[in-house]
């Protein structure tokens, strides 16, 4: 495993020197790298593809989160699910919204006109399995106004991170617990500065399972994506069989991109569904499904080549990728998401569902009396909570449009700008933001939304990469994991799912753990 640590000489230097980061002294700095190295290597908390694996970049210490937000954003998730469920239903209203942005965005005007195809042709799968992921940052633009959490963005299409999320709270819990036993034998200064830090002490002191639950929550991401796949393929193998044409063999197709360096958070839950539910995952880059992928002429079930040899029919199609164009190789890929739409299958997620968690519907959505459209007052009221402050920049908008973007070129520091794009790097902020504002053309602009900056608090935080220590005042945002299973009738499974803690930097504008911007984390309640 010496991989784990990297093997550059410079990196090796480095890490030699005993280094004090985030106001924690030297000496726990190294005992916290060395341990949380062990437990990655240890329990496969890794990045990589075909090796050197590397342990996931991480934080040393769970990061401190009010409890009181962290349950706010746990009860957020059921009527979230709904309401990605019921947008890509209505599909109206979903082409609509979407259709504003994509005279200059290629990519999601593919997508839409897949979308419209499907439609147009008549879905024959009404099950649709949402596994989303509901962002989250903390908003306190001074430390003594009241901290409320703002949602960052909704994630409907390959949300990454359930299976490392959850060795995370492993991780952490068994950090802290050591912690305790350690610095009770040492130094007294040490055990301060640590104990210092909000919610640690309690989280050091618990005892009871109760009190390791208040104070670092367990995590059971990996479980309940790994259930909501069992239960969609559990669903399509009895409708196939109520058909009176049962399958031979029905697998769950996880869409992978050809080069991926997060496969161990995908092996994990492969590994989580073959075990818990013996429920077969094959890996499949699109091309490969539009080399062997074959649907039947009359009720358009789908079977592809399983790599060894044999035919095998896809139960759920599980999308961890097909977000960004780079996902889409030539007309072959492209091709290949067509089939996929067109089949039997259950499609996690629909296009319709990738197209409900673009930034443009999450703009619209926070205009007044649009998600009132999907859910009961109560439970729009509840969401609209947590909305930040959207704004559409459509190309017929007039004076309102104009107003906001004259408001952004000159204060570009209270806006982030945002394409309709996923998996992180793709923003605008602060010079660069007023600039691509000055130079767009309206009909370029109208691909875009802007979205009022959120003001995160910061905490100190040790953070490790490839081995090597970093640390210093850092922020977090909070993702939300929740599962939906409906056939627009019944709903079979609606709820929230685990949770993923990231932290970055303060000064790193964007996020994204595999995008090199942020690390794993997992929250400490206080
Ligand atoms: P993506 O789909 O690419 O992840 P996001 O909307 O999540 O797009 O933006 C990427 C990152 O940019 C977030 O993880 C966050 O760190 C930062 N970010 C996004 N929106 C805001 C905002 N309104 N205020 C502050 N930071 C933001
Ligand atoms: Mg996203
Ligand atoms: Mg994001």
């Amino acid at each position: 495993m010496a991989d784990v640590l990297g093997s550059n000489d410079a990196q090796q230097g480095k890490r030699q020197r005993k280094m004090s980061v985030a106001s924690l002294p030297a000496a726990v700095c190294e005992a916290l790298r060395e341990h949380t190295l062990h437990f990655a290597a240890c329990h496969g908390a890794l990045l990589g593809a075909q090796g050197p694996f590397k342990h996931a970049p991480c934080s040393l210490l769970p990061y401190p989160f009010p409890a009181s937000l962290f349950t706010q954003a746990i009860s957020l998730s059921k009527p979230f699910n709904m309401l990605v469920d019921q947008c890509a239903r209505d599909t109206n209203w979903l082409f609509r919204v979407v259709r504003t942005t994509v005279e200059h965005d290629e990519f999601t005007r593919r997508l839409l006109e897949i979308a419209e195809r499907v439609t147009a042709e008549g879905v024959v799968q009404p099950l649709q399995l949402s596994i989303n992921r509901s962002d989250y940052m903390i908003e306190q633009p001074s430390a003594n106004a009241t901290p409320r959490i703002l949602q960052v963005e909704l994630n409907t299409i390959s949300v990454s991170f359930p299976s490392l999320s959850a060795k995370m709270c492993e991780l952490h819990r068994h950090t802290v617990a050591r912690l305790a036993v350690d610095l009770a034998l040492t130094d007294t200064a040490h055990a301060e500065v640590v104990r210092g830090r909000p919610g640690l002490s309690a989280a050091m002191n618990a005892t009871s399972a109760a009190e390791v639950e208040a104070a670092l929550p367990s995590n059971a991401s990996v479980r309940e994506v790994a259930a909501a796949l069992a239960q969609a393929h559990d669903e399509y193998a009895s409708l196939v069989s109520a058909a009176g044409t049962p399958a031979p063999c029905l697998v769950v197709l996880m869409i992978v991109a050809t080069t991926e360096s997060n496969v161990i958070d995908q092996r994990g839950l492969e590994e989580q569904l073959w075990r818990e539910h013996r429920v077969p995952m094959l890996r499949m880059p699109l091309a490969q499904v539009h080399a062997t992928g074959v649907l039947s002429a009359d009720s358009r079930r789908l079977t592809v080549a399983a790599p060894l040899g044999g035919l095998v029919e896809v139960s759920v199609a599980y999308f961890r990728a097909g977000y960004a164009p780079g996902d889409y190789t030539g007309e072959a890929d492209w091709a290949a998401r067509e089939t996929l739409e067109r089949s039997l299958c259950v499609k996690c997620p629909s296009v319709h569902q990738q197209l409900a968690g673009t930034k443009k519907v999450q703009q619209v959505l926070a205009q007044p009396g649009e998600v009132e459209r999907f859910l009961p007052a109560a439970d729009a009221a509840l969401l609209r909570t947590c909305f930040a402050k959207l704004y559409g920049l459509e190309a017929d908008g007039g004076a309102a449009v104009d107003a906001i973007v004259q408001a952004a070129i000159a204060q570009p520091e209270g806006f982030v700008l945002k394409p309709q794009r996923e998996g992180g790097g793709n923003n605008f902020y602060f010079a660069e933001l007023a600039q691509a504002l000055r130079t767009m053309s309206p009909e370029e602009r109208s691909s875009y939304i802007l979205m009022e900056r959120i003001r995160p608090p910061s905490h100190q935080m040790p953070l490790m990469r490839e081995g090597i220590l970093d640390g210093g005042a850092a922020t977090c945002e909070l993702g939300v994991y929740g599962v939906i299973l409906s056939d627009g009738k019944r709903v079979l499974a609606n709820r929230s799912a685990g949770h993923l803690l990231r932290v970055k930097l303060e000064g790193v504008d964007e996020g994204g753990v595999c995008a090199g911007f942020a690390v794993l984390s997992s929250p400490v309640l206080y």
